[in-house]
């Protein structure tokens, strides 16, 4: 018999650390307590692999779909596809509201910490531009996929906006004559009457309200899979092939959650000079609807 029981009488089943570090705890317990306690430990790792297992279950379904939609795409619009990047982004949260006077006076008071800080260290050194302090804009392709996202990965921006002592220091050598009290001011004056309930203070009706000089390393940095794999194929150059791109319903945090509606909200087609969307019938089309010439 393969089980706890048969483990506690000795049966030691894996030789793995995990395994290893379970058995570590025998001499310091009565038979009883350490098979209580090995049980406890057989069916936590059951309920992890068993997670892992749907996880990856529900990860090669979403590849099929994506194959199958990519497909029904390309059929779809023909020519105008040859040679598309296939890419699949999460999606923003769309709950905007009036933006609540606390998510203000919280961020008024992280901006004057951090500009304190950095205000502080700035006094002794030199105020010289870094080549990096302005950071590189975003490509039109790079702006129309974020776009149709709706900033799925801003969401835990919360009301610091991962705005640092670090991003302010930035931000003061790009403007030597701001007072710490100005630069403030400058991230107040950028925060929307409306904005996103469960997102970054800064994500208002169009995205980012802060221009890119005054977003912290972290927002300009991050790139998601599907930026990340752009921004690769591109190298640099402006990317003349299209991209289809499929969206799906969870952000960029919560995608991985178990048993969430993740479906399918958007399929369109990228270029460099716009986007189109195309019709949501392809992700659940019959042949001949995929078949259909452009639209
Ligand atoms: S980086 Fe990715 S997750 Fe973030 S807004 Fe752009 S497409 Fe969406
Ligand atoms: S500052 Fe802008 S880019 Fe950064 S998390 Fe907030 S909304 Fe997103």
């Amino acid at each position: 018999m393969r089980g706890p029981r048969a483990a506690a009488a000795g049966d030691h089943v894996c030789g793995g650390a995990a395994c290893r570090l379970v058995f570590s705890r025998r001499g310091q317990m009565d038979e009883s307590a350490f098979r209580h306690y090995l049980q406890t430990q057989v069916r936590l790792r059951h309920g992890v692999a068993e997670m892992v297992r749907r996880q990856q279950a529900l990860r090669e379904a979403d590849e099929r779909e994506h194959e199958a939609v990519w497909a029904a795409a390309q059929a779809h619009l023909g020519a105008a596809a040859d040679g598309a990047l296939r890419l699949v982004v999460p999606s923003g949260p769309r709950r905007r509201a009036p933006l609540a006077q606390r998510r203000l006076e919280r961020y008024r008071q992280h901006l004057q910490e951090v500009a304190a800080a950095a205000a502080a260290t700035t006094a002794t050194a030199l105020p010289e531009q870094a080549p990096q302090d302005q950071p590189a804009a975003a490509t039109p392709l790079e702006g129309r996929l974020c776009g149709l996202c709706g900033g799925g990965c801003c969401t835990m921006g919360g009301d610091r906006a991962y705005v640092t002592a670090d991003t302010m220091r930035r931000v003061m050598r790009l403007h030597p004559q701001w007072s710490a009290a100005d630069v403030v001011q400058a991230y107040l004056d950028r925060v929307a009457p409306r904005t996103e309930r469960h997102s970054c203070i800064n994500h208002g009706d169009g995205g980012c309200t802060l221009p890119r000089e005054l977003r912290s390393d972290t927002c300009n940095d991050f790139a998601c899979a599907a930026l990340s794999t752009l921004q690769q194929q591109a190298d640099g150059a402006a990317r003349r092939q299209p991209v289809i791109v499929i969206r799906r319903r969870l952000g960029q945090w919560t995608r991985a959650s178990h048993g969430a509606d993740n479906r399918i909200t958007a399929i369109a087609l990228l270029t460099e000079e716009g986007a189109r969307r195309l019709p949501l019938a392809l992700a659940a089309a019959p042949a001949a609807l995929r078949d259909e010439g452009g639209a």
